[in-house]
């Protein structure tokens, strides 16, 4: 009974995954014959095999999709049946893309093509759908077959990611219909109850799992086995009429090592500098209060750790086998006791690795905490910021406080760690005088930040904002919503508009360059290296576009 695991495009490919690795570390380890496969790294490999261009290296390719990408889908796809649902630069909201994706693969596309009915046309139409293609391409088909694959899992995090795990899904089932395919992960759990209301979706698939895969998935892959339908809390299939839903946690100290095996570690953007993985020495949110929360949707998880001793072993194991020298722990928030034990056992025990993490800017962080994880291999904190107004966060239940917030920042880069900040603008109730105060409160702490990610805020489900919007001064409209509508549309009544949010963002960037605004990749006091055109032929369509490189690295496009 062999298990494939799969993560489709079109995700992030800085670090590997770490939803594959654990899931066939479990069922490894409960003697499944698991393996895995990245295709959203493969994907990036067939899109830049199309991209052609003299004197250009693997790097100058990478850089040079995204731009190819946008001018084809912008310029190029037009009169298609499909092409009203890209979004396009005329639109008002083409500059707040996120991600910057106006693909295929854009979470505009995503929610209205799933409302469309010609959904099941666009999964299955090999001249147009580029996922389709790509799958044809890297002999997807041949390989389950080869393997004797029996259960497909398609690991869906993002609505980036919807459309070409169905395209995969439906591409199986039709070619391959005795193999069971399963999708989970993180969009299947956001949008578990509007998937079993659409039962023609289940063309793409077999069955789905919600919140955490572990033991459901071990529990699937026994009924498969068996010829029996799959059953059991958190397992939805055709034949689910009342489906139980919990979400019920893992026991962290009862589940093996991620097992990258069969991922092409080398290839990840982060790889390049050294051999870099992705761990985790929690699940859940010691914290779980935030009302606009979009990384852990309600029902919220309970919070669980490792033990620092199992966490100790496990990353000499992820050294030595892999060569790992940096690790993302991707815990949504490390509690500053987690931080401590885990930093003080790596040191008892020598092991030598470099980490980054998010966390709270919380109180019970003090300059203590930040030594010891510095001595430990701690590099950088990426906190949850948001904003420097208490009045703010007190209506979204950050818990953070504008002084405390100072005292952390400053006592974190003073041990030599990088603070990251994640910061939104324009949350619930926040007039142009509140974000004022976090562009002031970041400029007056300018040389204790390394970085400041700025997010304009959107209105996603699975929240309290979502369920309460008129306690948060939000109005949206209910009707109006597509079922898998990821970024909602609303009024923040008391609080600013995405324009005025937009302004204080580029007010921000405007004090930080000490008020000369810097025009980048322009050439402005930057030699121009080499120039020259590149290709990208796509969907029986061509882009061409103009490129110029400079001394500092930067490329230009036109
Ligand atoms: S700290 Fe982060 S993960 Fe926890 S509730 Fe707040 S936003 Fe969500």
């Amino acid at each position: 009974m062999k298990v494939l695991l799969c993560l489709p495009p079109d995700y992030d490919r800085n670090y590997p995954p770490l939803g594959t690795p654990a899931l066939v570390g479990f069922l490894n380890s409960k003697g499944v014959n698991a393996m895995q496969v990245d295709l959203n790294l493969a994907y990036r490999v067939f899109l830049l095999d199309h991209v052609k261009g003299r004197g250009l290296s693997e790097a100058d390719k990478k850089d040079l999709l995204h731009p190819l990408m946008k001018t084809l889908f912008n310029k190029k796809l037009k009169n298609r049946y499909y092409s009203k649902f890209l979004p396009r630069r005329s639109s008002r909201s083409f500059a707040d893309l996120p991600y910057d994706n106006n693909s295929n693969s854009s979470f505009h596309f995503t929610e209205q093509l799933l409302s469309s009915k010609h959904l099941f046309r666009y999964l299955q139409d090999e001249s147009e759908n580029t996922f389709c293609q790509f799958y044809l391409a890297h002999q997807v088909i041949p390989l389950l077959r080869k393997e004797n694959v029996k259960v497909l899992g398609i690991s869906v995090i993002s609505p980036q990611q919807a459309i070409p795990a169905l395209t995969l899904g439906l591409l199986v089932k039709k070619e391959l219909p005795g193999v069971h395919v399963n999708m989970g992960g993180q969009w299947v759990t956001l949008f578990r109850k509007e998937l079993i209301e659409r039962k023609d979706l289940f063309a793409c698939f077999d069955s789905l799992i919600a919140f955490e895969g572990e033991t459901p998935l071990y529990e699937l892959v026994k009924a498969v086995s068996r010829n029996e339908e799959p059953k059991g809390s958190n397992i939805i299939t055709g034949k689910t009429r009342h489906p139980e839903f919990a979400p019920r946690g893992e026991g962290l100290n009862n589940l093996s090592c991620p097992d990258f095996t069969g991922l092409d570690l080398d290839d990840y953007d982060a790889g390049a500098r050294g051999s870099a993985l992705t761990y985790e020495t929690s699940r859940g949110c010691y914290w779980n209060k935030c009302a606009y929360c979009v990384d852990l949707p309600l029902p919220k998880p309970s919070y669980r750790v490792k033990k620092p001793a199992l966490v100790v072993k496990e990353i000499r194991e992820l050294v030595n086998t892999y060569g790992a020298k940096e690790l993302l722990m991707g815990d949504p928030g490390m509690s500053p006791r987690q931080m401590l034990a885990i930093s003080r056992a790596l040191i008892k025990a020598n092991v030598k690795v470099r980490w980054w993490t998010m966390a709270r800017l919380d109180p019970g962080f003090s300059k203590m905490h930040f030594d010891t994880a510095k001595q430990a291999g701690l590099t950088k904190i990426n906190f949850g910021f948001e904003s420097a107004c208490d009045k703010v966060c007190d209506l979204l239940h950050k818990g953070n406080r504008r002084e405390i917030s100072r005292r952390i920042i400053k006592d974190c880069a003073a041990a030599g760690i990088m603070v990251d900040l994640q910061t939104i603008i324009g949350m619930p109730g926040e007039t142009p005088d509140d974000a004022m105060d976090t562009v002031s409160f970041l400029i007056e702490h300018k040389k204790d930040i390394a970085a400041v990610t700025f997010n304009v805020y959107y209105l996603t489900p699975g929240n309290y904002v979502y369920l309460r919007p008129a306690h948060y001064g939000i109005g949206y409209n209910k009707n109006k919503v597509l079922p898998f509508q990821f970024m909602l549309p609303f009024t923040n009544k008391w609080g600013m508009t995405k324009g005025q949010a937009q302004v204080l963002i580029n007010l921000y960037y405007q004090l930080l360059a000490g008020n000369k605004v810097k025009k980048t990749g322009t050439g402005v006091k930057d030699r121009i290296t080499r120039s020259g055109r590149a290709t990208l032929s796509l969907a029986g369509q061509k882009v061409d576009l103009r490129w110029t490189k400079y001394a500092s690295g930067n490329m230009a496009v036109r």
